[in-house]
């Protein structure tokens, strides 16, 4: 048996982890196994691969980018996802992060505008072996009505607004995490209370924007 520490990918992601996301103050063990885990450099094109585990976003082609490893864990920290959980993604890309979320959620539903960064993520995501992952392509703005409720949302492009249909696809006690501004903006999180909806701004961040 190989040892996996000698794997030189897996040392890569073990220091990101440890210098990226634990030093920043992730602490949900599930997903810091999961960042542990989810092999990055497989998601991005062959010449970024050298900068898989680096500290900040990648482009992955059509003028998008897959995020910073510590966004990805903290939109997955946020969105509080266990075993159990129901999760919509919004903004497929590549896929690294619905692979984020499969590791941590019972089921995954994904949604990307554009058909060919889904083919691609679809073919990552089953070669790694990935089953739990629904995928569409659509505008995921209008959410997936037929999947809904789900315990939490996660969307990786950035609208103006809230999309209305992702507020009413959220169930009670439901997470969204999502950045909200176009010249300016910022992650937000939006928790389904009984009372109605409350916000939370968490940090400036910089995403592509939704389109539509
Ligand atoms: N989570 C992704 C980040 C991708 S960047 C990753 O880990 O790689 C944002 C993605 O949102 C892009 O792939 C873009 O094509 C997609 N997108 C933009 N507008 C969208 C929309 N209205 N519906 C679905 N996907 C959209």
């Amino acid at each position: 048996m190989t040892d996996p520490a000698a794997d030189p990918w897996t040392v890569a992601r073990h220091r990101m982890v440890a210098n990226q996301i634990v030093s920043r103050g992730i602490q949900d063990p599930a997903v810091l196994a999961a960042m542990r885990t989810v092999p990055r450099h497989r998601f991005v094109p062959e010449n970024e691969r050298p900068r898989a585990y680096d500290d900040g976003p990648l482009s992955i082609g059509r003028g998008q980018t897959i995020s910073q490893p510590y966004i990805v864990a903290l939109m997955t920290e946020l969105a509080r996802v266990g075993p159990a959980s129901r999760v919509l993604e919004i903004g497929t890309g590549c896929g690294y992060q619905t692979a984020v979320l499969a590791e941590c959620a019972g089921d995954v539903w994904t949604i990307e505008i554009e058909p060919e960064l889904a083919a691609a993520a679809a073919g990552t995501l089953a070669s790694l072996g990935v089953e739990n992952v629904h995928r569409r392509v659509s505008d995921g703005s209008l959410g997936w009505p037929e999947a809904a409720p789900f315990d939490a949302m996660l969307v990786t492009a950035a609208p103006a607004d809230v999309p209305p249909a992702l507020l009413d696809q959220l169930a009670l006690g439901g997470r969204l995490v999502i950045p909200l501004g176009t010249t300016s903006q910022n992650l937000w999180v939006i928790t389904r209370e009984p009372e109605g909806f409350r916000r939370r701004s968490v940090i400036p961040v910089r995403f592509v924007l939704l389109r539509s």
